[in-house]
């Protein structure tokens, strides 16, 4: 077992943030994983488990252990004649997936194509976009207990899936290691243009929308055009989720601010937390190396060499500044770490 010291976590975070682990180890195999929960780096010290790093922020040095996710590997468990149910190891690419499915025409998650990061890290936080979330396609999740090293398979109900939420981001948070998933896609045209951009894009463009990589292309152009490349400039994508209230309480916000939008969702009515922090002001902001995306209010950027201290001050301020004009409290999407 390789375990590093004092590592530098700037490659491993798309925020690029300059922090330091006391240890580091990178799982490659999953016979591995029962000596790393064993060893003394892990038993004696915090531990976090990393992807692509592309949903955190390390505001400090991290005085543990980071167990970077290196695990490879798909196969087709079964399939009939309608779906195919396949069996992904946590460490692949979530967009390299996304693409092999494409490719195979396996339906569903061709809409959720180009999110950073990796597969293992996908039902944390329940991704999404598009009118999709990973667990309407979640059959099983494989997991190693961190205490005991033993393997359980989760289904889909015992991970309490919500909006950005899942067991393992609440009350098993860092409890279990997620080294597997199994996805069941669909083998049959499902065709999922219900949310407005994407269909708006098809009308646009006058483009079949039966066809899959058309689906996953067109995914892939409207991201680029919202979101900025890690590569390119650093964020954790949007740091906030979006807000939920009931109508009481929209009906007094509609009252002082007439032109607040919102959706309908089932008895609650969600308002696009990026609209909040646009009217006060933020979008485009530059505050020392950090600020918010100029096209898109948010994401908060890193503009180079920005500390995880100023990113956590920024992202507190546009917090004050959300709760005193609108009452309302944002809740960060983000890992703070
Ligand atoms: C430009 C950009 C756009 C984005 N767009 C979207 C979007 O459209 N929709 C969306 O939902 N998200 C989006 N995100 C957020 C991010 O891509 C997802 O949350 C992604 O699933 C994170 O994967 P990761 O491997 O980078 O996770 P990491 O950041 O490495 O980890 C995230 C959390 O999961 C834990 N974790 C990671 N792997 C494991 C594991 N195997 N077992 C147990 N715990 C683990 C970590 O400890 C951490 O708490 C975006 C991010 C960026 C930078």
């Amino acid at each position: 077992m390789d375990i590093k010291n004092n590592v530098s976590l700037k490659q491993f975070n798309t925020f690029g943030i300059y922090v330091k682990a006391k240890f580091l180890i990178f799982l490659e195999k999953e016979v591995e994983i029962k000596d790393v929960f064993d060893s003394n780096e892990f038993k004696n010290n915090p531990h976090v488990f990393l992807g692509g790093g592309s949903n955190v922020l390390f505001v400090n040095d991290f005085d543990g252990i980071v167990i970077v996710n290196k695990l490879k590997g798909i196969e087709i468990l079964r399939e009939d004649e309608e779906n195919v149910w396949l069996k992904i190891a946590s460490g692949e690419d979530w967009h390299d997936v996304v693409l092999f499915t494409v490719e195979k025409k396996y339906w569903g998650i061709e809409n959720m194509a180009l999110i950073p990061g990796t597969v293992g890290a996908a039902p944390i936080q329940n991704i999404g976009a598009y009118g999709v979330e990973i667990k309407d396609v979640i059959e099983d999740i494989f997991a190693f207990n961190v205490e005991t090293s033993e393997k359980r398979i989760f289904s889909k109900d015992e991970c309490k899936f919500g909006y950005r939420e899942s067991v393992f981001k609440n009350e098993l948070k860092d409890k279990y290691f997620i080294s597997a998933l199994v996805l069941k896609l669909s083998k049959i045209p499902k065709v999922n243009l219900s949310y407005k951009v994407l269909n708006e894009y098809f009308e646009k463009n006058n483009i079949d929308k039966n066809n899959i990589k058309n689906i996953s292309d067109a995914v892939i152009e409207i991201r680029k055009s919202k979101l900025p490349d890690p590569k390119v400039i650093g964020s954790a994508g949007s740091f906030f989720k979006n807000i939920f209230v009931e109508k009481d309480i929209l009906k007094k916000l509609l009252e002082k601010f007439p032109e607040l939008p919102y959706f309908e969702e089932g008895d609650v009515y969600k308002i696009p937390t990026g609209w909040l922090i646009e009217s006060c002001g933020w979008k485009g902001k530059i505050v020392g190396n950090a600020g918010v995306y100029e096209h898109q209010a948010l994401v908060v950027v890193n503009h180079g060499g920005a500390t995880g201290v100023e990113i956590k001050n920024l992202v507190d301020k546009i917090i004050d500044s959300v709760e005193q004009k609108f009452g309302l409290a944002l809740v960060p999407e983000v890992n703070i770490i």
